[in-house]
Formats: structure tokens, C-alpha cells, sequence
């Protein structure tokens, strides 16, 4: 008997379980202080109206043998894929209802998406980034190769034509900087990504928050996308699904590697290894999309994008160097004074009460940045820029 031996290879990552110890210490030395968090990188909001009455409706519906729902199909309910269908066609991309596949949330399908690819692929993974996307890699013992987000790229990396590469990870708006490609950079990442026979995984799970109308929300809105890339979404940052737990992947019928279609791959592999997300839930979800329920939705959306305009602001005041806080709810900065990311941590730890994330815990590239996010309550988010503006 064997295990993956590739699971040795995983680092341990500490990052959020030493930031809540550390808080902790500090709550039980401190009983008194308040502490404003600003390290969550879950939402806060509720669902809204028009998702609540959906999700009660089909709740109902499970109670009466006439509009009882037992398996459903495996990409996803017609009305759901059709909702984002439409969704995409707003933004300037068409997508096929049979391009579509409706899952429990983005991070499975970041997972998942690398069982339909062989073993010893050579993967680009941006650093900093998202940590799932080399944990998984790791786990499948694939080679991995980074692509250097800095000050003087903008956390924004290009591609280098001299490396070849079979996957490529993009995450915009990114997490945690915060940075957005726009189309022309889009353009360049793609036309690699073509001329290497490569295959992007764009993760889109923050484009909910683009407010700036030229920034691509989709990679599909980029020509030459469909026969290269695969989009991961999801509704948790864009309706506050985080506990509800649905997304969508697309996998576009022109993307053929190796002789097999993508789409035919990904759909096999679905209905061997996935039996669906919930009616109840998809019934939810696509209440996200109604007129009346994007409307709501938008509200948080605001919500959360008034709280990063006020952290970029007092950044602006302070001269802290930053990327984010604009068309994403993340605010990347660079730590004042040459500090390193867990020394500038403690003391907005010790000093001002303020909770955030260090920057290195996502990538060697993060040492000596910080990440602020924009998903705590308002008049808490004011009050951490105050403190943060007493001592700088
Ligand atoms: N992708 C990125 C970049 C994320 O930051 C997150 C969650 O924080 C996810 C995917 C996971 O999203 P989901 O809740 O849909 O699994």
C-alpha cells in the first residue's frame, strides 16, 4: 500500500492559525481593548432579499411530491446556466449553456480541474497568491514555476516568452493584492499562453467588484480566450455565498490539447466524480442574477467598496505604497520603514488594536507587504485608518 508521496512536499501554512493565536494572547493580556479586524478575507454581509425568498421557495418545493427534485443535472439546472449565461453575454462574452458547469464554490473546481491533466506539467503560479493553487500542485507533483509579483511589476507579472509552461495561474482582481489586469495585459497572458500550447486557469472569483467599466471581468472577454483558457467563479465574495457554497466553471468546446477536447474531459469527469449542487441552492444562486437581485447584491457590493476607497484614502494620506482597494475588496500595502510583514503586524497588533494579514504568509514575494481587507463593518474600517493615521 502506498499514499501520495507528494503530500510530504506540502509546507505547512501558519498563516492564519498564528494570526488568531497571536490575537488570542493579545485579547487575554488585553481584555479591555478593542481590536478592529481587517484580516478577514470572509464576507460579512448577509444574503440578500431576493436570494432568501428563493432559497425558501425551493425549500418548499422539496416538501410536496409534485415539485419534489431529487438528482438534478450533472452541469447544473437550465435555469441557473442560462441566468449566467446571460450574465456573461452583459459583459461582452458569449458562452454556451453546455461551456457551463455549476459547482459548490471555486476552490473544489481550483482543485479538481487538475485531475483531467497528466502528471509532471509545468505550472506558472503567480507569488504571492492564493495558496490553493500550489497546494494542489504540490499535491499532484507537478513542477512549479513562479511568476514574480512586485513593486516594479504592480503585483501585476507578465509573461517571459523564453520559459515554457502547461498551466498558467491567473488571479484578477488578484488575492491578496488586490491588482487587476487590464485587457492588454490580458491579451499578452493569452497570446502566450496560445503560442505555448498552455492552458490558463483564470480564477474570477472578485470580479464582482470591478467598478472601473474598460477592466476585463472575464478572460473570455479577451479574443483568442476560447481556445485557451479555463474561468473559475463563484459566488461568494460577488452574493455573500461563502456558507452557501455555489460557483461555476466554464470550459469553452474550442479548448483541444493533446488531441482530446477539454470540455468532453471536464464533463466526464463531473458526472463520474459529482452529483450536483443542490437544487435548493442553485434556486438561490440564480436569484443572484434577477434584476431585483443584482440590485441587492450590488448594495454590499457598495457596501465593501466604500470601506476600500476609505483604506486606500487614508493610504493616499499616510504615502503608503499600495495596489487594490480599488475594483477589489483586498488593499495590499507596503510595510512603512522597511518593516517586515509579521514585525509590522505586531505592532498594529500591540500598538493600535488594528488585526490584519502578513503579506509573507502568500508567497515569498509577500515579505514586507500587508494585506487590509475591505469586508469588516464601516464605522469599524474608519476607526482602524484613524489609529493607523496616529502613527503614521
Ligand atoms: N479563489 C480565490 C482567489 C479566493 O480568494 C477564494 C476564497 O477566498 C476562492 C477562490 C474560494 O472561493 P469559494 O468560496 O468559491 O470556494
Amino acid at each position: 500500500m502506498r499514499v501520495n508521496r507528494n503530500y510530504a512536499n506540502l509546507e505547512d501554512n501558519y498563516l492564519f492559525a498564528t494570526v488568531s493565536s497571536k490575537v488570542a494572547e493579545f485579547k487575554e493580556a488585553n481584555p479591555n481593548k478593542k481590536l478592529i479586524y481587517m484580516g478577514i478575507g470572509d464576507v460579512t454581509r448577509p444574503l440578500c432579499e431576493e436570494v432568501i425568498n428563493e432559497l425558501k421557495s425551493a425549500v418548499s418545493d422539496m416538501a410536496n411530491p409534485e415539485t419534489f427534485m431529487g438528482y438534478g443535472p450533472y452541469q447544473g439546472y437550465d435555469f441557473l446556466r442560462k441566468s449566467v449565461a446571460k450574465y456573461y453575454a452583459d459583459h461582452g462574452a458569449n458562452i454556451d449553456l453546455d461551456e457551463i458547469f455549476i459547482s459548490d464554490g471555486a476552490k473544489s473546481d481550483c482543485g479538481n480541474i487538475l485531475d483531467i491533466f497528466g502528471n509532471d506539467q509545468k505550472v506558472l503560479i503567480p507569488d504571492p497568491v492564493y495558496p490553493v493553487y500550489l497546494d494542489t500542485n504540490v499535491m499532484a507533483g507537478n513542477k512549479i514555476i513562479f511568476a514574480n509579483a512586485n513593486e516594479e511589476n504592480g503585483f501585476l507579472p507578465l509573461p517571459d516568452r523564453n520559459v515554457d509552461v502547461d498551466i498558467i495561474y491567473i488571479c484578477s482582481p488578484n488575492n491578496p493584492t488586490g491588482a487587476v489586469y487590464n485587457r492588454k495585459q490580458l491579451k499578452d497572458w493569452v497570446d502566450y499562453a496560445n503560442e505555448k500550447d498552455a492552458i490558463i486557469l483564470f480564477d474570477s472569483a472578485y470580479e464582482a467588484f470591478i467598478v472601473d467599466k474598460d477592466l476585463p471581468r472575464s478572460i473570455f472577454e479577451i479574443e483568442g480566450a476560447k481556445t485557451c483558457a479555463i474561468e473559475i467563479c463563484s459566488l461568494s465574495k460577488t452574493a455573500g455565498f461563502t456558507g452557501t457554497r455555489c460557483g461555476f466553471t466554464i470550459v469553452p468546446k474550442d479548448l483541444k490539447r493533446d488531441g482530446s477536447s477539454i470540455n468532453d474531459m471536464w464533463l466526464r469527469r463531473q458526472t463520474t466524480n459529482f452529483n450536483g449542487v443542490s437544487y435548493i441552492i442553485q434556486r438561490g444562486a440564480a436569484a443572484v442574477f434577477t434584476e431585483k437581485g443584482s440590485q441587492q447584491i450590488r448594495e454590499s457590493l457598495d457596501y465593501y467598496g466604500k470601506n476600500a476607497d476609505a483604506i486606500g484614502k487614508a493610504m493616499n494620506e499616510m504615502g503608503i505604497w499600495y495596489t487594490g482597494g480599488k475594483n477589489s475588496p483586498y488593499i495590499w500595502l507596503k510595510c512603512p520603514n522597511n518593516m517586515d510583514s509579521w514585525k509590522f503586524f505586531e505592532l498594529l497588533l500591540n500598538d493600535i488594536q488594528v488585526v490584519g494579514t502578513p503579506g509573507s504568509g502568500f508567497g515569498k514575494n509577500g515579505e514586507g507587504f500587508f494585506r487590509l481587507t475591505a469586508f469588516g463593518n464601516y464605522e469599524d474600517t474608519i476607526e482602524g485608518m484613524n489609529r493607523l493615521k496616529s502613527i503614521f
